[in-house]
């Protein structure tokens, strides 16, 4: 993948929380807490270059003209079901957001993504897609999700995970060079259970508590 496609989010408060939630004995609600507070932080970075526009307002002591986010319409697309927990945050910041869902799941044999679920507003034409997965392990779900979200020819696409693989970002980006990825860290490798080394283990499962 391109340099350019990848912003890998650096901060010192994304980086400090991210290894906290690596930690294998957090609690489900402090792992859950965590990645509320990463992805609000998060969000701010992916949204870095909205556009403005000047407004004309009136502060109480005279009149001046001020920025705000040109009217532009964002949709948040859950990958289900990690995805779920990235959703509050971002929202969070971004309040006025639409929410599409895509279901899809790994067959635990070869690892492709089959879809089962997929629900988008009706004005996608008129949006900003951001698409939320915290793992983008393989990149197979991530590039089938992606697929099918431009079937809605959503005005734009980006890509919001927590940790990436490089076997994952390799994959994502044959298939869309377009969409950039934002990533809070490139881990080393996939083991050969398609799971990210060293990680962070199943982000659902340490959502939800379901291990
Ligand atoms: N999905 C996860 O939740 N974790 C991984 O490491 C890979 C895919």
């Amino acid at each position: 993948m391109t340099e350019a496609a990848v912003h890998l989010i650096d901060h010192p408060l994304v980086q400090h929380k991210l290894t906290l939630m690596r930690q294998k004995d957090l609690s489900t609600s402090s792992f859950r807490r965590l990645l509320y507070e990463i992805s609000m932080l998060m969000a701010y970075e992916v949204t870095r270059d909205m556009p403005m526009q000047l407004i004309d307002i009136e502060t109480p002591l005279e009149h001046m003209r001020s920025p705000v986010i040109e009217g532009r319409k964002t949709v948040f697309v859950v990958i289900m079901r990690a995805g779920s927990g990235f959703l509050e945050g971002m929202l969070e910041v971004v309040p006025g957001a639409r929410v599409g869902h895509v279901g899809l799941y790994r067959d635990p044999k070869t690892l492709v993504a089959v879809e089962y679920y997929f629900k988008m507003p009706g004005d996608m034409p008129e949006r900003d897609a951001i698409v939320l997965d915290p793992m983008l392990a393989t990149g197979n779900s991530a590039v089938a999700a992606v697929e099918r979200l431009k079937e809605t020819h959503p005005r734009s696409i980006r890509f919001v995970s927590l940790l990436a693989a490089p076997e994952g970002l390799r994959n994502f980006h044959q298939s869309h060079p377009d969409v950039p990825v934002y990533t809070a860290a490139i881990d080393r490798a996939l083991n050969e259970h398609g799971y990210i080394v060293p990680g962070l283990g199943d982000a659902g499962d340490r959502i939800y508590g379901t291990k």
